[in-house]
């Protein structure tokens, strides 16, 4: 099979490292791709959300099928110019997409479907949303509807937090029109995880799960980030939570996206809280996380491109995932100052004494070629330092050695990642 991958981030370097394995693969393009994944695949200069070019290339070439990573194109309809160019594409169309556009269209099919989450309510006018909150009283979730990059959300401590809150996202409108409309949520209380499911629109089969460090800085402090690391599996989602997410979770959205014409193809990503009540959607997302699904692909042990055509052509049914009972881990290595500003361009060296460490697995992020060739780095999070182990223990000492043979002085990581479960 002929595939063009789009994106060029670690998520899709992972794909990419997965995909390489399959004895179905005869050619691998990625759009745009970087320099680690150059190493496994043709990189072709168009951009991830450049649709209409995306399409013509993959005609042109006679693609197979084409992969989203991000959401972006998927957003912006790239499943949907395939399907009307008559290309096989894994990733929802844009309007099964809006799961993870719009967090009031999540929570209405949420609702529709009987998927258990936080008790919500949502307002276009600031005193009504105010109103309700002082009824309900703090804690408390305020949300801006749209996409606002990930800073949407305030989790009030008191009321008058969550007040201030509703004040600058709908009157001072600091994330723009996302704020246009906001859901206040009953804040769920427990550890979160991230849940993977495989969706041919009507069959879904899990993945797995994996805890994410969203915190820039040691001990969960300082501002929200992409993504500092990740691990798999996290101990606290059991088989029975994994049957529970499946059952109460995963397949009734998938029916009710089916029952109202939309049905959900790709990989659905469901952000979760494992309460005392069992686990409960916070949010959905529409594609693999980053960096969540390096760790997935180190654990994958079946075809990944196999699965992928299954879900796209409906066949997940007679498909199958395999998965590596060993843990894994991540360690995101990012540019000093990020998630601020940062500065591009530093070399940095090692890579390949890093990557002979038992067990390690670098896969790339932010990065370039600079003069002469070096390696440098080109966005704010650089590097993904993975590596399996028997045990979580083992895969964070293999991932750190791996770590600490990079030599890049303009760049740090978190030195804590699965705090969590050590
Ligand atoms: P979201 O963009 O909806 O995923 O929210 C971002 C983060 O805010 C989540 O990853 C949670 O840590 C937190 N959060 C969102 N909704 C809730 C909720 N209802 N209760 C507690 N925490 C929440």
């Amino acid at each position: 099979m002929k595939v063009l991958l789009v994106g060029g981030g670690g998520r899709e370097h992972a794909l990419a490292w997965a995909l390489s394995g399959s004895p179905l693969l005869s050619k691998l393009w990625c759009a745009p791709g970087n320099p680690g994944i150059a190493a496994l695949a043709e990189c072709v200069d168009i951009g991830a959300e450049d649709v209409d070019a995306l399409v013509a290339f993959a005609q042109r070439q006679a693609v197979d099928l084409v992969v989203a990573g991000p959401e972006a194109p998927l957003t912006l309809g790239l499943a949907d110019a395939c399907a009307a160019a008559g290309l096989r594409c894994f990733g929802p169309s844009a309007a099964a997409a809006k799961l993870e556009g719009s967090k009031a269209f999540t929570r209405e099919v949420a609702t529709a479907a009987g998927v258990p989450g936080a008790e919500w309510a949502q307002f276009t006018d600031p005193a009504a949303a105010r109103a309700y909150v002082r009824q309900k009283g703090a804690p408390i979730v305020v949300k801006a509807d749209g996409l606002a990059a990930g800073k949407g959300v305030v989790v009030a401590e008191t009321v008058e937090e969550a007040e201030n809150a509703i004040g600058a996202i709908m009157e001072n409108r600091v994330h723009g029109a996302a704020g246009a409309t906001v859901l206040i949520e009953e804040c769920l209380i427990g550890q979160e995880v991230s849940f993977f499911a495989l969706c041919d629109g009507e069959v879904a089969l899990p993945m797995v799960a994996a805890q994410d460090h969203k915190r820039v800085g040691d001990g969960d402090t300082g501002p929200n980030t992409g993504g500092m690391g990740a691990y798999s599996p996290p101990p606290a989602f059991t088989r029975d939570i994994e049957a529970q997410v499946m059952e109460r979770i995963i397949r009734p959205t998938l029916a009710e996206m089916a029952r109202r014409g939309t049905p959900f193809r790709g990989v659905l990503f469901a952000g979760l809280m494992l309460t005392e009540q069992g686990p409960k959607l916070i949010e959905f997302n529409v594609r693999f996380g980053d960096p969540e699904c390096q760790v997935l692909m180190l654990r994958l042990r079946s075809d990944l491109l196999a699965a992928l055509r299954a879900a796209c052509d409906g066949t997940l049914q007679q498909a199958e995932l395999r998965w590596s009972p060993e843990a894994a881990m991540v360690v995101v290595m990012a540019a000093r100052g990020y998630p601020g500003a940062y500065r591009k361009g530093s070399v940095i060296e090692g890579l390949e004494q890093a990557a002979q460490v038992p067990a390690a697995q670098l896969f790339q992020a932010g990065t370039a070629r600079g003069e002469n060739g070096a390696l440098v780095a080109a966005g704010g999070r650089v590097l993904g330092v993975a590596a399996s182990g028997e045990t979580l223990q083992a895969a964070r000492d293999a991932a750190y050695r791996a770590v600490d043979a990079v030599r890049w002085p303009d760049g740090f990581c978190r030195r804590d990642i699965g705090w969590r479960a050590l």
